[in-house]
């Protein structure tokens, strides 16, 4: 029997353990996950809190653009300086969510009065139609 694996998700940080690799996919994330390069007893062997920290150092690695703002050794030490990097993250990405959320919501009140405008656009359309058959039925 093959030896089971231990993979992970690299979005979530979800993980499982596999025989084949290309079962290797999150339930939640629907994406293929990663080997981690530890064996299934050893990882079985840790604790939750050491399985989640090796988890999320993997996690931070594999996000380029955060380790591009964080300098290597300040990586592996400084887990404030990275608390600090992902709230600023997270800030940013709120900003972006509340103007993306204003655009919306300008948009829906400008198809309002397009749709407005439309249906009295057609309103006068077929008065004017109407009127227009009236008007050969008297002649
Ligand atoms: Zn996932």
């Amino acid at each position: 029997m093959r030896e089971l694996s231990v993979y992970y998700c690299p979005k979530c940080g979800y993980f499982a353990f596999y025989q084949l690799p290309q079962n290797a996919v999150c339930h939640q994330c629907s994406r293929d996950m990663t080997r981690l390069d530890i064996s299934y007893q050893d990882f079985t062997a840790l604790d939750y809190e050491e399985r989640d920290r090796l988890i999320s150092a993997k996690m931070v690695e594999s996000a380029p653009s955060l380790v591009c703002r964080i300098t290597a050794p300040e990586k592996l030490h400084c887990q404030r300086k990275l608390v600090g990097t992902l709230i600023q993250h997270i800030l940013e990405l709120e900003d972006e969510v509340n103007s993306l959320n204003k655009t919306i919501d300008w948009m829906h009140d400008t198809i309002w009065k397009q749709l407005k405008i439309r249906q009295a656009l057609t309103a006068e359309l077929q008065d004017l139609k109407a009127a227009s058959q009236t008007e050969h039925l008297d002649s």
